[in-house]
């Protein structure tokens, strides 16, 4: 499972869960969504980086990230 899910299809691009992320984790990409604005996404390849703080979801004036705790199994 992925740590943070971004439903990019509703972004507005606002930057804010960008700029919230202390790990900077999040940019804003070159794809265009269906509304017409380049979404946000998450860095899947710095995932060890997340420390599933939830900053970006609690920013996202449209909550539309997930953020989902590292799952341990040891
Ligand atoms: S949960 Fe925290 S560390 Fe992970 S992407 Fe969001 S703001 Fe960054
Ligand atoms: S805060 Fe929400 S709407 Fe703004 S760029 Fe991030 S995911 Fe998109």
């Amino acid at each position: 499972m992925q740590k943070v899910i971004i439903d990019e299809a509703r972004c507005k691009a606002c930057g804010y869960c960008v700029s919230a992320c202390p790990k900077s984790l999040i940019e804003l990409g070159d794809s265009i969504n269906q509304l017409g604005y380049q979404p946000a996404f998450f860095l899947k390849e710095r995932e060890d980086e997340c420390t599933s703080c939830a900053l970006c979801a609690q920013m996202c004036p449209d909550v539309l990230i997930e953020v989902f705790k590292e799952e341990k199994n040891k």
